[in-house]
C-alpha cells in the first residue's frame, strides 16, 4: 500500500488528511520578489523548495519535494522550516494511524512577501533613525590611532581626553559627513518604500 493510500484512508484527529488546494493567485511582480527574497536571504536549497511550493497546486509533503527534487529528506525540512520562521509557509499535521508518524502538508503563501519586504524596510529605516539621532545628539571624540573606538564626550572628558586604547591624546571626531550619508540613505529609503506601497496598492 503507497502511503498516498494509507493517507487517503486514514482520517487523522478530525482533520482532513486528503490534500487541500494551496494554489494563491499572486502577480508576476509578487513571484520575482519572493524568489529573490528568499534567494537573498535563505539561499539556494530553500529557494528551490519555494518554486516546488509555488507550482503546486495543492498542499506538497517533504517526501514529496524530497523527491521532487532529489534533495535529502533533512534538507527540505530544514529549508521548510526556515520558510516558515520568515512566515511565509505553513503546515497541517496529520497523524498517519497505520505508521504513528505525523504527515506534515505545507502551504506556501506568497502574497504575504509584501507585508516581508514592507516590514523589512521599516526595520532597516528605524535603524537608520535612531542612528541618525546618536550622531546629531552626541559629540565624538578619537584618537589618530584608526584601530581605537570613538568614544562620546562624557567618556572621553572621563578619560581626561586620553585614548583608553592606546593612551592617545583624544581629538574631537566630526561627524558631519557621517551625518549627511545618513540622511542621503534615509530619504532615498522613504522613496522606495513610498514607491514600494504604491507598486502594492496598485497591483493585487
Ligand atoms: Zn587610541
Amino acid at each position: 500500500m503507497s502511503k498516498d493510500e494509507i493517507n487517503g484512508k486514514e482520517k487523522g484527529e478530525g482533520v482532513s488528511n486528503s490534500k487541500m488546494a494551496s494554489k494563491v493567485d499572486i502577480s508576476e511582480r509578487q513571484r520575482q520578489t519572493l524568489i529573490e527574497v528568499v534567494d537573498d536571504i535563505a539561499g539556494e536549497e530553500v529557494k528551490k523548495v519555494t518554486l516546488v511550493l509555488l507550482n503546486a497546486d495543492e498542499e506538497t509533503t517533504d517526501e514529496e519535494i524530497s523527491e521532487k527534487l532529489d534533495m535529502r529528506l533533512n534538507q527540505v525540512r530544514k529549508s521548510l522550516y526556515k520558510l516558515y520562521d520568515l512566515q511565509l509557509a505553513t503546515f497541517r499535521r496529520i497523524r498517519d494511524k497505520s505508521t504513528g508518524w505525523f504527515v506534515y502538508f505545507w502551504t506556501l503563501h506568497p502574497e504575504r512577501i509584501d507585508v516581508f519586504v514592507e516590514k523589512k524596510q521599516l526595520e532597516v529605516l528605524e535603524k537608520l533613525q535612531t542612528r541618525l539621532l546618536y550622531e546629531t545628539s552626541n559629540m565624538f571624540f578619537t584618537c589618530d590611532n584608526p584601530d581605537c573606538p570613538r568614544v562620546i564626550f562624557q567618556e572621553a572628558m572621563d578619560n581626561n581626553f586620553e585614548c583608553e586604547t592606546c593612551k592617545g591624546r583624544l581629538e574631537a571626531f566630526e561627524n558631519e559627513q557621517l551625518i549627511k550619508v545618513l540622511k542621503e540613505k534615509i530619504v532615498e529609503l522613504e522613496a522606495i518604500r513610498e514607491k514600494t506601497q504604491k507598486i502594492m496598492n496598485g497591483e493585487k
